[in-house]
């Protein structure tokens, strides 16, 4: 069974398909954190985020790996592991751009692919993963909020980091990504024509996982 759970950021798509991961004994493919390892890549190799020939280069030959067992959130750049590097400030604020050159987009997609090609299931999440990645996935989810609702999550969770308690920061954030996301020109973060959309705003995450759990039955049943 492959599940593609698509959404904006701040829908709590991180904790329901790593949940439903588990659930399921399958892997779990986070794509984000792939986008977000070559955005640290080309931080670091001092290019500018909206220099899309330079950028491309970077992410050519960035060796860009994550962990597929739901349990881990473990992200490498050439073997070193820079799992907590790209949840910081700087990679958030330029990865949108990186992520919206047609190149690395490409590149990122092949090797998406090809990790989901594995045995058994697994549950991968993104932004095109229903549209572009896996087309043909056995169950699609796209995973809505208010936005509102999105940036009290995620600042709650900056708190909890100890981050300084910064709502109005977190949802003009929130809704700049979500511009910018969804308005490129390559593979906009849209649903699937056939995906379901499960807005996350009154349900608690373990709700949201027992509602999931429930289509893939349905799906598994029907296909029987
Ligand atoms: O999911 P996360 O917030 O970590 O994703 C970081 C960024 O990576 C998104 O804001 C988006 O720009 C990009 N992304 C993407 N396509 C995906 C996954 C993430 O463009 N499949």
């Amino acid at each position: 069974m492959v599940v593609a759970v698509d959404g904006p950021a701040g829908t709590g798509k991180s904790s329901v398909s790593r949940g439903l991961a588990r659930a399921l004994h399958a892997r779990y493919l986070d794509t984000g954190a792939m986008y977000r390892i070559a955005t640290l890549a080309v931080l670091r190799a001092g290019v500018d985020p909206a220099d899309s020939d330079a950028v491309d280069s970077v992410a050519a030959t960035a060796n860009i790996s994550v962990s597929h067992d739901p349990g881990e959130d473990r992200s490498y750049l050439d073997g070193e592991d820079v799992s907590s590097e790209i949840r910081g400030d700087e990679v958030t604020r330029a990865v949108s751009a990186v992520s919206s050159v047609p190149a690395v987009r490409g590149r990122l997609v092949e090797l998406q692919r090809a990790l989901v090609d594995g045995p058994g299931g697994v549950v991968v999440e993104g932004r095109d993963i229903g549209t572009v990645v896996l087309p043909d996935a056995d169950l699609k989810v796209f995973l809505t909020a208010s936005a509102e609702t999105r940036a009290r999550r995620r600042n709650d969770q900056n708190v909890a980091a100890g981050q300084p308690d910064d709502y109005a920061g977190v949802l003009a954030d929130v809704r700049r990504r979500d511009h910018l996301d969804s308005t490129r020109a390559v593979s906009p973060l849209r649903a699937a024509s056939d995906a379901v959309v499960v807005d996350t705003s009154e349900m608690t995450e373990s709700e949201v996982i027992d509602h999931l759990l429930d289509l893939v039955k349905q799906r598994s049943e029907a296909s029987r």
